[in-house]
């Protein structure tokens, strides 16, 4: 008897998960497509949702959405302030962090534009902290907060949350997870990752790429990442290093690179050459990329023809990886969904001109939907995913436990 008790225990919180990660991925259904969705027979569904209701994970019913009384199959959504995520985003330029409730919408956000020369590690950390310290408290509860997630511009051991390298950070071996773990000082896991194995999750989620098995997504910045999927599932390496685009040698004996090689595909694409071509100062950060669109956008034929360069060697890069990975999707983000609508006839071409006829007639390229926020949202992903595993954990735990605070 208690092997059958235990059996339907496993079953009911395997059940509970199923249905946060139908109502977190796909957004808010009605039972009947919950039913659909899971397979679960409809009075299962009626006891399951009738369990995250009552403890507060979930809402339904005409009563919540207003102005629609009456509807015959009343939606199930989840209540993002229920379970939360703080979500970072550590870029070359720039910090950012949110508060993303369960479900994916972002509650609050605050972004800083960082002066280049303060790389060191322990610096950004702090800086982290402040900036995470500057979202409203009334998002940040002990009680519902799930976790930390952090996406940054570097190779990352997911395992410890060790930053192996990150060039245009000059980061070596950075143990970013515990010294955010130690800093913020709160009971909840600090994760890891890289911003475009982030990025792609999101698009994949929420973003241009929803419903894609096959998807390459391209960040640009400083320096260059990417995040893949293949067949339905991340293509990580054996140690979670691949994807490493920026790094690809595309020029022999090239400018160098700070990671050490020459001729790699950012040292072509990356911001600070196309700052440099657009015969700006390589520096410049953030602003000088908004001033270099703004540019574009005001017809600087400058700055267009570095757009279109840019674009071009760009194009020749994809191409190299459409030949390999055969994607149907190229999602372009950050620097790069801003170059697009300028440049989409130069990438295009220069695919063309490289690419295998076959994988070439398959494959399409759009900007991100997300911009910035597709790693952010991917690095919240990283947090939840423990109480979407397991939601029953949720419901058997709630306490009055004060706002969060940072030491
Ligand atoms: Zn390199």
């Amino acid at each position: 008897v208690r092997d059958l008790g235990q059996r339907s225990e496993t079953i009911r919180r395997a059940n509970l998960s199923a249905i946060v990660r139908a109502l977190h991925e796909d957004g808010p259904q009605s039972r009947s497509d919950l039913v659909a969705r899971t397979g679960l027979t409809r009075s299962a569904i009626r006891a399951l949702v009738g369990e995250l209701t009552a403890g507060g994970l979930a809402v339904e019913g005409p009563a919540v959405l207003l102005g629609r009384p009456g509807r015959p199959s009343p939606e199930v959504c989840l209540v993002p302030e229920a379970v939360t995520a703080v979500a970072v985003f550590i870029a070359v330029d720039s910090l950012s962090a949110a508060v993303v409730g369960l479900g994916g919408a972002i509650l609050a956000e605050a972004r800083v534009e960082r002066p280049r020369g303060h790389m060191e590690v322990g610096v950004i950390a702090d800086d982290v902290v402040g900036l995470i310290n500057g979202l409203p408290r009334r998002h940040l509860h002990a009680d519902t907060l799930a976790g930390v997630g952090i996406a940054v511009a570097g190779v990352v051991r997911r395992a410890d949350g060790v930053v192996e390298t990150a060039p245009n950070l000059g980061w070596r071996a950075a143990p970013l997870g515990e010294l955010l773990r130690h800093r913020l000082g709160w009971d909840v896991p600090v994760l890891v990752g890289n911003e475009a194995d982030l990025g792609v999750l999101a698009e994949v989620r929420r973003g241009a790429a929803i419903g894609a098995t096959d998807v390459i997504y391209v960040h640009g910045e400083v320096g260059v990442g990417s995040g893949i999927i293949a067949n339905g599932r991340p293509l990580n390496g054996s140690a979670g290093y691949a994807g490493e685009i920026g790094h690809f040698p595309v020029v022999p004996d090239g400018a160098p690179c700070r990671c050490g090689s020459y001729g790699c595909l950012e040292t072509e694409v990356g911001g600070e050459t196309l700052l440099a071509r657009a015969g700006m100062p390589r520096d410049l950060g953030v602003s000088g990329i908004d001033a270099l669109f703004a540019a574009a956008a005001a017809g600087d034929p400058v700055v267009l023809d570095a757009i279109a360069i840019t674009g071009e060697r760009l194009g020749t890069g994809l191409a190299g990886f459409v030949n390999m990975l055969n994607p149907r999707l190229i999602v372009l983000g950050g620097l790069f969904g801003r170059l697009l609508p300028f440049a989409e006839a130069r990438i295009l071409q220069a695919m063309a001109r490289r690419t295998l006829a076959a994988p070439l007639a398959l494959v399409e390229v759009v900007a991100s939907k997300l911009g910035e926020d597709a790693p952010l949202l991917g690095a919240a992903e990283l947090a939840l995913e423990a109480v979407i595993e397991d939601p029953a954990s949720r419901l058997e735990e709630r306490d009055d436990t004060p706002a969060l605070a940072t030491a």
